[in-house]
């Protein structure tokens, strides 16, 4: 694999990746202008002039992957390490954290989410929805921190930001308000909590939700812990309300734990509604029991797409930001071993989210966004359990992450 910068005034592309060879296995030359593909070729095609080229001499490229769940503003990276100190209840996680947001003053990007941005790139990330706290400590501030540093990235990354109400929305004051603020300043997203555990009332937070939605023509996606019968009850409410509302496909619930409890009878019947109001499931295939049955809901026709959720934060000292190692966490929990098996989890970080979340190119093709990573693995189910980092990052059209050797794609 070499590098050949030759600038050619007028040439058809800005950067050509000669030689890559794509998931379905064709031999490819690909052509880049400005943030999009421009061409994509058989590789021993005759190519016209182009600018920089890139021979990769066979390696494998993707579309840049998508973390659909990550909390940018939560991340303590930056930061001395902090043990874990809340236990039992999604209440206690929010008033620890609550005592740490009190206490500290650290800008976010130092605290931890621009150390966290440079990881997920350097992992083949390039696109990736975050969350952004909006409580009575944080009030509109998480926001506009990280609205700065989306764009100080926006050369690289594609950043979606959800309002999300960390605290619950009837049971913490101010909170609707600030809500519909943000989205004012530039939030995509409306988020949501555990209607039954955290605001005690199925409906009323969802009318607000959903209210605020459709007020801003926005989508919403709302973290779900809610186990048990309350978390189904509130799985099929937000399906009917997305219906009703026409909101289908803008609509994402997180984690929903307790579809991990729900029997088949249960199962078959949610995931038909999730599919018909086309409300799509996030997971970042927690430990424990709480992990919803993946395999079995995609069977069922429902939407699924990964993301990481808690980098080393208040929450979860885990550190695992890249998705290939997300897709490797999946194969194991599930004991997912065949060739298909395998390369079928890659859509919840491609395809899907391109589909589902407007989230990362989703495929490499002509017109798609130009965020394409190579690897030195010889096919995606080798890639996914050697959990291979790219060797090669095209952001947005332009290298961000080269760390080729020369004449060769190191393996790893
Ligand atoms: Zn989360």
């Amino acid at each position: 694999m070499t590098s050949t910068p030759e600038p050619n005034a007028g040439a058809p592309c800005d950067l050509r990746l000669h030689d890559a060879t794509t998931a379905g296995g064709r031999r490819v030359t690909i052509d880049i202008l400005g943030d999009r593909v421009a061409a994509l070729r058989d590789a021993d095609a005759p190519l016209p002039p182009a600018g920089r080229t890139i021979d990769l001499g066979g390696a494998l490229v993707l579309p840049g992957l998508t973390d659909g769940h990550v909390h940018l503003d939560k991340c303590l990276l930056g930061l001395d390490w902090r043990p874990h100190r809340a236990q039992g209840s999604v209440r206690a996680l929010i008033a620890d954290e609550k005592a740490f947001r009190r206490t500290t003053r650290v800008p976010l990007a130092e605290q931890g989410a621009e150390a966290l941005l440079e990881r997920m790139i350097r992992g083949g990330t390039t696109s990736l929805r975050t969350h952004v706290d909006i409580d009575d400590v944080t009030r509109l501030d998480h926001l506009a921190q990280i609205l700065d540093l989306r764009a100080r990235w926006a050369d690289r990354l594609q950043i979606q930001i959800v309002a999300f109400p960390q605290s619950g929305i009837l049971s913490c004051q101010l909170v609707a308000g600030d809500l519909d603020a943000a989205l004012r300043m530039g939030a995509d997203l409306v988020g949501g909590l555990d209607p039954v555990g955290i605001d005690g009332d199925p409906d009323g937070p969802l009318d607000i939700v959903f209210a605020l939605a459709e007020r801003h023509g926005r989508g919403i996606d709302i973290h779900l812990h809610d186990g048990g019968a309350a978390g189904l009850d509130t799985i099929g409410s937000i399906a009917a309300r997305t219906e009703a509302a026409g909101l289908g496909g803008q609509v994402t619930i997180s984690h929903a734990f307790a579809l991990a409890e729900a029997d088949d009878l249960q199962l078959g019947r949610i995931a038909e509604s999730l599919s018909r109001a086309s409300v799509a499931i996030l997971s970042s295939v927690p430990g424990g029991r709480r992990c919803p049955p993946i395999q079995r809901l995609r069977e069922l026709g429902v939407s699924v797409c990964f993301g990481t959720d808690n980098v080393r934060d208040c929450w979860n000292p885990a550190t695992v930001t890249s998705m290939v190692d997300r897709v490797q966490l999946a194969a194991y929990r599930f004991d997912l071993r065949t060739d298909a098996d395998l390369t079928a989890l890659l859509d919840p970080v491609t395809a899907v989210p391109a589909r589902v979340l407007g989230l990362g190119p989703g495929v490499v093709a002509p017109g798609a966004r130009a965020d394409l990573i190579a690897f030195g693995a010889g096919g995606v189910p080798q890639l996914i359990v050697e959990r291979q980092a790219p060797v090669l990052v095209v952001a947005k059209g332009a290298v961000a992450i080269d760390r080729r050797t020369a004449g060769k794609v190191p393996q790893p």
